[in-house]
């Protein structure tokens, strides 16, 4: 095979290729970077990249482990020793960091390669990849286009084979989202299910991190590695991992599917229902059985993750104030103007919009109007899911109303950008897992624009919703199909 030919390969078949000794670590390093070289000046993927501690890394991996070899494209959220870490934050423009994050620990034991950082919205914050405190990251399939975000950078480098496989995190539809609207498979795993330490909080009691790869298989493989409890985590569940990749061929012959009414929304994108409607159709025809569900609270999701998610940002961002981390304003006058100028110069608009909402619903007087209100609303979405997992094994939607929008298109109001996530977000208030996987294509303006399917499953189920999606993936063509950029 030739080295150009190698960043088009799963990690799957990359594996199989650098265990029987016919590429080495190097060969592969060497062949993507060659790609990201060629792809990144148009994408702006990246923000940084470490070939040099990643070829000193290759040089002695064992391509036996679990990962062996295999490079992994990380989210600039998640801290990789001795690499940047910004959040795509101008507050953490010089940050390093000191050590690793759990999962990437895991990778690492797991004989991965973590060879550059991705670009996002600013801490998270964000459905376009716009939001990024450095540049906008563009999508290969249009480049007039996002890529959906906030883990927009992970989900380009991988649709553009700049990546195998990338990880990102979902508070909202972080991952889904941006692997729907770029045309990969992304994952959020159920929360609690993969540790945090290490990770920069945006809303604690949603964040998850998951994969983003070419198919499902390689999903199954990355999430295996990084799953499991961790002490440094309070969070994580102290549950024995699964074999997700061992379990992946099983058929869907009495497998159950749940369709939620409240899913057909007004304003879904008419391409993106008659996508739905097929694959809904071509479960059937592979033995799923297609069971009406009602998630009854659907419409309060959004409103209760906006006050949710910028309540715990408006804490969680605090200790970025010129002392410890990042950025510092220059000869304050005092402290408050330390404090003041930091933040001021720091961070960019949208976050700055969720501190101050955060700040208010938490206020004495709104707190138990608008926080406690939102976390009872929560309660009654979890039980939505737990009354419909009674009678299903996963619920099926699309992941996003519409295919990629324009660069700017949405910038100008974000009430319309925060609609990006409405099929995404009830999943983190429920606390349960999902993926998104491509379903077909829409046509627009004479480009193809990918269209994702979501399935979510309950609370520890990732073996279940693997198995389903990837019964789907190895019955239909969408994974395969490369976008234009060349
Ligand atoms: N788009 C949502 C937001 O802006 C979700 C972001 C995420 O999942 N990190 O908050």
């Amino acid at each position: 095979m030739k080295l150009a030919d190698l960043p088009a390969l799963t990690i799957a078949d990359l594996q199989t290729l650098l265990r029987r000794g016919e590429v080495s670590p190097t060969d592969v390093l060497k062949a993507l970077r060659a790609r990201i070289e060629k792809v990144d000046l148009t994408l702006d993927a990246y923000l940084s990249l470490d070939f040099e501690t990643a070829v000193k890394e290759a040089e002695k991996t064992d391509v036996n482990l679990p990962l062996g070899g295999v490079p992994i494209a990380i989210k600039d959220i998640i801290n990789v020793a001795g690499q940047p870490c910004t959040c795509a934050s101008k507050i953490l423009g010089n940050y390093r960091s000191p050590y690793d994050a759990t999962v990437i620990r895991n990778l690492r034991a797991a004989g991965a390669i973590p060879l550059g950082k991705t670009n996002m919205d600013e801490f998270a914050m964000g459905s376009s990849t716009e939001n990024s405190g450095f540049k906008p990251t563009r999508n290969p399939w249009d480049l007039s286009r996002v890529p959906g975000g906030s883990s927009g950078g992970s989900a380009a480098a991988v649709a553009a084979d700049a990546a195998f496989g990338a990880f990102g995190t979902d508070t909202g539809g972080s991952i889904r989202q941006p692997a729907a609207l770029s045309g990969v498979v992304g994952v959020k795993p159920t929360y609690g299910r993969v540790s945090r330490f290490g990770v920069t909080a945006f809303a604690s009691s949603l964040d998850q991190v998951g994969s983003l790869t070419k198919t499902v298989r390689d999903a199954a493989m990355l999430m295996r590695a990084i799953s499991g409890p961790d002490p440094q985590d309070s969070t994580s569940l102290n549950e024995p991992v699964a074999d997700y990749v061992a379990a992946l061929d099983r058929d869907l012959r009495g497998v159950r599917l749940g369709l939620p009414k409240e899913y057909l929304i007004e304003g879904i994108d008419s391409q993106v229902k008659s996508a739905m409607d097929a694959a809904v159709k071509h479960f059937g025809s592979l033995g799923a059985e297609i069971v009406d569900v009602s998630l009854p609270h659907t419409e309060y999701g959004v409103a209760v993750y906006y006050f949710v998610a910028t309540a715990e940002a408006s804490a969680n961002l605090a200790r970025f104030d010129g002392v410890r981390y990042g950025h510092r304003a220059e000869n304050p006058r005092d402290l408050l103007d330390h404090y003041g100028r930091t933040r001021e110069e720091g961070f960019g608009a949208e976050v700055k919009r969720r501190i101050i909402l955060g700040t208010y619903v938490l206020s004495s007087g709104y707190y138990d109007a608008y926080y406690i209100r939102a976390q009872k609303v929560r309660e009654l979405i979890r039980q939505d899911f737990a009354n419909a997992f009674q009678k299903v094994d996963a619920i099926i939607s699309p992941t996003s109303p519409v295919p990629a929008f324009k660069l700017g298109e949405r910038t100008s109001d974000p009430l319309q950008m925060y609609l990006a996530d409405v099929f995404t977000i009830p999943a983190n208030l429920a606390g349960i897992c999902g993926v998104s996987l491509p379903c077909g294509f829409a046509k627009v303006d004479g480009k193809q624009l990918p269209i994702g399917l979501q399935l979510l499953g309950k609370p520890l189920d990732e073996g279940r919703i693997f198995q389903i999606a990837n019964a789907y993936e190895q019955s239909t063509d969408w994974h395969k199909q490369k976008p234009p950029i060349q």
